[in-house]
């Protein structure tokens, strides 16, 4: 690859050490760019990151904020982690992920076709949740949005939309609508009254319908700090970057052609500067600098929110949980919970600890909890659920825990999607990049955090680097829905 030679001086300030910054950081270090990233937190990874902390023995083990799935079609995260990992050999495919009623309901995605809409068409046909007799009575127009996504139409039709009143539109008979939607709906952290027809028929497209990879996923096989962020330092800082953690960006101005970015710790200058932070630390960020766009693009950004919080719980217990148990499970149905991780059939650290104490190591998430969270009562809760699923835990005594209550999700609400900014900030040399931007392709989550980032480093540099400076090739699943009606011209890109 062309590189911008270092002497030339070309640099670059990333706000945000998550996924969205350190992708952005990658392509531009890559490019002979000179890059500071500055972390408001003590460690890299973001609502994906890890850190050391010690088991009450004194033995050290990684936290993380939570189980995260490595979907296949998650083209640009994977190219991220291949830099540090290139056969992406710390990642290793689930065999299924069962979605757990009360019941004892067990839905399955294993050994299903790959290409869409067979995937979909053998799900339908051997789900026990659906039966013939109940397809009739399905809302025919409302299921054939989601095999016809399109960057603008869907959006036009069902962006002001919630997805719950879709949801109902489908009119699928509830246990159906329990076992393969709700669990799918809730998995964007945003409650279904809440969120966005568009943004989750999107979702659909993107998890489902585009998605040629299949339906199930990796999981890290080692904690995310040894398997990831660490590694990802190191090759950033043989690429010459600066990583600063603990340090938080206050503010960006204008400075002659460049930027200035004030931080708790002193000022940085750079070409050009990428804000990758969360939807909160942006806003601080943009509030506190009136050089950073126009006054629509302000409004913009400050209509952005956060959805409700949610809880990660991880145990660790002193007996194992049933052999042939799923390493992940989605549930529904059992009040706050909405998964199951059993991390010592997941990640190594894990498995080790349960092989020496005859344990188990279990995470229970809940997303889109009411706000202010009652911990005690949310606890009791996500355990009666784990109880009830698994019972051989019930007599489990907890050896350690960690319970973590966090609100830095986006939201994606009805009649916002058309002024969700894009990665392109109206001055030139800023950027901004993170799973809540608007892309123009299908995206979500970490997959739209790492294609965000290397987005924005070319719209924040691109044009300060020779021409022959390749930017980074950002692949993505098909743009439309197999039922879209084909469009001349191009699409308008939303956002990019
Ligand atoms: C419990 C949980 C489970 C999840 N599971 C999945 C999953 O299974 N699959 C999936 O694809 N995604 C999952 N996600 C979502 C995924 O974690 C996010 O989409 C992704 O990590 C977002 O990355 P980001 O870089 O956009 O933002 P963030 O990770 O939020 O990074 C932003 C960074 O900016 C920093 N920051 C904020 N303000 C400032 C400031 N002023 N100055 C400097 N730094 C600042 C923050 O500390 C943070 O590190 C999950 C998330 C959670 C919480």
């Amino acid at each position: 690859m062309t590189r911008v030679d270092r002497e030339a001086g070309k640099s670059a300030v990333i706000a945000g050490g998550g996924i969205a910054g350190v992708a952005a950081a990658v392509a531009l270090a890559e490019r002979g760019v000179t890059v500071t990233i500055a972390e408001r937190e003590s460690f890299l990874g973001g609502r994906a990151g890890a850190w050391i902390e010690r088991l009450p023995d004194g033995e050290p083990f990684e936290m993380e904020r939570g189980f995260h799935a490595f979907f296949r079609q998650y083209y640009n995260l994977r190219a991220l982690l291949r830099r540090v990992d290139p056969f992406l050999s710390r990642l290793a495919a689930v065999a299924d992920y069962p979605i757990l009623g009360p019941d004892g309901a067990a839905e399955s995605f294993a050994d299903l076709p790959t290409a869409p809409p067979w995937n979909v068409a053998a799900l339908v046909k051997r789900t026990p949740s659906l039966r013939l007799a109940d397809l009739p009575k399905v809302d025919k127009r409302a299921v054939l949005a989601m095999l016809a996504y399109d960057p603008e139409r869907t959006y036009a039709r069902w962006g002001n939309t919630s997805a719950r009143a879709y949801l109902d539109a489908l009119r699928f008979p509830p246990r159906a609508r329990r076992m393969l939607f709700d669990v799918f709906a809730h998995s964007f952290f945003n409650p279904e009254a809440e969120m966005s027809a568009g943004e989750l028929l999107m979702m659909f497209h993107f998890y489902f319908i585009g998605n040629r990879e299949g339906l199930v996923f990796d999981v890290a096989t080692r904690p995310f700090f040894t398997a990831f962020w660490d590694p990802l330092r190191r090759y950033l800082e043989r690429r010459g970057a600066r990583i600063v953690l603990g340090r938080e960006v206050r503010a960006v101005s204008a400075r002659g052609g460049a930027w200035r970015v004030d931080t708790d710790g002193g000022a940085i200058d750079a070409d050009a500067v990428v804000l990758a932070t969360h939807v909160p630390g942006l806003q601080r960020i943009v509030d506190a600098s009136p050089d950073l766009g126009d006054a629509a693009w302000r409004r913009d950004v400050a209509s952005l929110s956060v959805t409700r919080p949610f809880a990660v719980w991880r145990l660790w217990l002193d007996r194992p949980t049933r052999a042939g148990r799923a390493p992940f499970a989605g549930t529904t149905g059992l009040g706050a919970l909405d998964n199951i991780s059993l991390y010592h059939l997941i990640e190594d650290e894990s498995r080790a600890f349960a092989d020496r104490h005859g344990g188990a190591v279990v995470e229970l998430h809940a997303y889109a909890v009411s706000d202010p969270v009652d911990d005690e009562a949310l606890r009791s809760d996500l355990l009666a659920g784990l109880h009830a699923l698994y019972p051989e835990t019930r007599g489990a005594r907890v050896l350690h825990e960690r319970f973590l209550v966090h609100r830095d999700c986006p939201a994606f609400p009805p009649g916002e999607d058309h002024n969700r900014p894009g990665v392109s900030a109206p001055v030139p040399g800023v950027a901004l990049a993170g799973d809540f931007v608007s892309l123009p392709f299908p995206s979500a989550l970490m997959e739209r955090a790492a294609a965000s980032g290397f987005l924005a480093a070319h719209r924040a540099m691109g044009h300060m680097l020779p021409g022959d400076v390749a930017p980074e090739r950002i692949p993505s699943v098909p743009p439309r829905g197999i039922l879209a009606r084909r469009r001349r011209g191009p699409i308008r890109p939303a956002g990019g």
